[in-house]
């Protein structure tokens, strides 16, 4: 990469969690490059933090970074309060940065979000349409309303929660039986991992218990494929959602729950979201509901799929408003113009915090 740069002066723009020592590298040789790191997943707060080992590693990894971006504003501050417990640092929370070194570290919160206009149109097109209607007939989901979930088999994503839930729906209000059917697409994920197999035979398991308690005569309740998509192979089952459940334990932002948005222009639909995910902070018109709470996460999908059309559309509306006011190319303007920006600030006076360090 940095033979690719050259002499030229240059913005390096990192990734993620696996490439957090990344910065460091690239700083000891070129000093003079902007580089900006993207976490994708939640930063845990200082009482988690605490128990990584490697604590002071990652973060003088990442503090070789000239910005340090988080979804949301809560994994930013936990990121700066960790730094503020582990390090000897001096953390401006009021300004949102870091100074160690001799150099600053700019942290910021930046809602990602999904290629909305693109996803739109693809899900109006001819080839669209015709699978999702040979997968209905496939699946035989005639005259029958719809929910979706798409999830890597992760046990962050409260995939056997999810189901759980839906159990309780057809015992709570059998009005849904037959009526009612549920598509997850499991993406095999780190199988080689004890705690990911355990999700996967819990997927099945609940699957297998809906059903058999709950039959439909067009084929099952449940529909669990085990598998991972292209991306434009989803758009049939996101349209033909009628219900999308994103119930995730604990979540970065939560990409699916805006695709769905972006991919449903009918406004025929229903997000119910797990207020753990990033994207609820902006998706409030969502059916909220945790995944903890099994009879609300029910009573979440019934009040769902009973709503009016009127109710629902007007939600939908809101929802996929945000979505497509806010696109990944915002975010990544954002992204950049924050670089930029701060780059040409100075450190501010005042408001600095000398931390503590533990140990
Ligand atoms: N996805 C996909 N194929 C699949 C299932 C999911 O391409 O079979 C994509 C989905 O469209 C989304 C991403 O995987 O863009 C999942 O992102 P999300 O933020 O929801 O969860 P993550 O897996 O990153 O934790």
């Amino acid at each position: 990469m940095l033979e690719e740069i050259g002499d030229a002066p240059g913005l390096v723009f990192i990734q993620d969690y696996h490439l957090a020592l990344v910065a460091r590298f690239i700083k000891e040789r070129r000093p003079d490059l902007q580089v900006a790191l993207f976490w994708h997943i939640p930063w845990p707060n200082p009482e988690i933090f605490r128990v990584l080992p490697w604590r002071v590693e990652v973060l003088e990894g990442m503090l070789a970074n000239d910005v340090v971006g988080f979804h949301i504003q809560r994994h930013a501050s936990n990121f700066l309060e960790g730094v503020a417990e582990t390090l000897e640092a001096r953390v401006d929370f009021e300004h949102m940065a870091v100074d160690r070194a001799g150099r600053r570290t700019w942290v910021r919160p930046f809602a990602i979000s999904v290629e909305a206009d693109e996803i739109a149109a693809l899900v109006e097109s001819a080839p669209v349409r015709a699978a999702e209607k040979e997968l209905r007939a496939r699946l035989g989901l005639a005259d029958c309303r719809v929910g979706l979930g798409v999830d890597r088999l992760d046990y962050t994503k409260g995939i056997p929660e999810r189901l759980r839930a839906l159990d309780r729906l057809f015992q709570k209000h059998p009005e849904w039986i037959g009526k009612f059917a549920f598509i997850q697409i499991g993406v095999p994920s780190r199988i080689e991992l004890p705690q990911y197999r355990a999700v996967q035979a819990a997927t099945r398991r609940w699957t297998e218990r809906i059903n058999a308690r709950f039959p439909r005569a067009a084929g099952p309740t449940v529909h669990l494929i085990e598998a991972n998509f292209d991306f434009r192979e989803l758009l049939p089952y996101y349209r033909m959602a009628d219900l999308c459940a994103v119930t995730s334990l604990h979540d970065g932002m939560n990409l699916v729950a805006k695709e769905y948005l972006a991919a449903s222009p009918d406004l025929d639909g229903a997000l119910v979201l797990s207020p753990f995910t990033g994207a609820a902070r902006e998706l409030g018109r969502a059916w909220i509901a945790s995944p903890y709470d099994r009879e609300g996460l029910a009573d979440a999908y019934h009040e769902a799929l009973s709503a009016t059309p009127e109710a629902r559309g007007e939600r939908m509306a809101a929802l996929r408003e945000t979505v497509l006011r806010h696109n990944i190319f915002d975010w990544t303007l954002d992204v950049l113009d924050t670089i930029v920006g701060l780059s040409l600030r100075t450190a501010p006076e005042g408001a600095i915090a000398e931390s503590k360090l533990v140990d």
